[in-house]
């Protein structure tokens, strides 16, 4: 797979809902899909304004099913970002809101993280914590030869001790708080925390437990495909140069 050429929107996958034009008739019959999303990732301010959450987002399409057409799937997956704040979106009239106020891309420890790995990639100790395996089947598959994610130089190791990250996956359940906390306290500087796949963004269906520190990189998506997985980990090495809302924007208006 050519991660340089690869597009955001997914011809086959289901990707984020987006309002589509008949929004402007103001967000009245959203009520419905609001109601039947079932990690409350949909936010009705008023009659124009609405805010996704897609931190909190299956993909699950049933709000779209509810929507009476105010709605669409858009196939977009690349739903990933370096701060939380950035895969939280406000669609006004059914547009989406010019993309501004945004923090600094990089905190220093991800310019650190990124300085260490750019040329030659990293290594990971998976931590499950309280998922349900499906993040750990896409990772495996980002192993496989279309996804080649050791043609990254990202690896998967045993210990944490031997790791450069920490890649983690389900909502942190409270037996999994401590064990994952110890797997990063082990690690030597520089180290980044990764939250892979919807419970490990937002927690999803379940309340989020407790992080040892704020994730460096953030890849939504129950799960994430493992094309998004390693576009993810190649914005976080700095081999991709993305912006989760500034994509969407450009994609959601070169559409009108
Ligand atoms: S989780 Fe499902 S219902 Fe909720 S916003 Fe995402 S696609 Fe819609």
């Amino acid at each position: 797979m050519n991660f340089d050429t690869a597009s955001p929107v997914h011809p086959t996958s289901r990707g984020i809902p987006v309002p589509t034009a008949k929004m402007k008739e103001g967000s009245g019959s959203l009520g419905p899909s609001a109601a039947v999303c079932p990690t409350k990732a949909i936010r009705i301010v008023s009659d124009s304004e609405v805010q996704f959450d897609y931190g909190k987002c299956l993909q699950c399409g049933l709000c779209t099913e509810s929507s009476d057409g105010k709605l669409r799937d858009s196939g977009f997956i690349y739903t990933f970002a370096l701060s939380r704040e950035e895969l939280k979106v406000t669609y006004v009239s059914g547009r989406m809101e010019k993309v501004s106020g945004l923090p600094n891309p990089l905190t220093p420890n991800q310019e650190q993280f990124r300085t260490l790995t750019k040329k030659r990639g990293f290594l990971y100790r998976e931590v499950a914590a309280a998922g349900n395996n499906t993040v750990e089947s896409e990772l495996n598959a980002s192993f496989n030869s279309v996804f080649d994610s050791e043609r990254e130089g990202v690896r998967c190791v045993a210990s944490p001790k031997h790791a450069d990250a920490i890649v983690f996956s389900g909502p942190v359940g409270e037996r999994m708080a401590g064990p994952l906390e110890t797997a990063w306290d082990v690690m030597s500087e520089p180290k980044a925390l990764i939250a892979c796949g919807t419970e490990a963004v937002s927690g999803g269906l379940y309340p989020m437990g407790k992080l040892p520190k704020e994730p460096d990189l953030y890849i939504s998506g129950d799960p994430p495909r493992p094309d998004v997985i390693l576009q993810g980990f190649r914005l976080l090495m700095g081999r991709f140069s993305f912006r989760f809302q500034e994509e969407l924007h450009k994609i959601l208006e070169n559409e009108k």
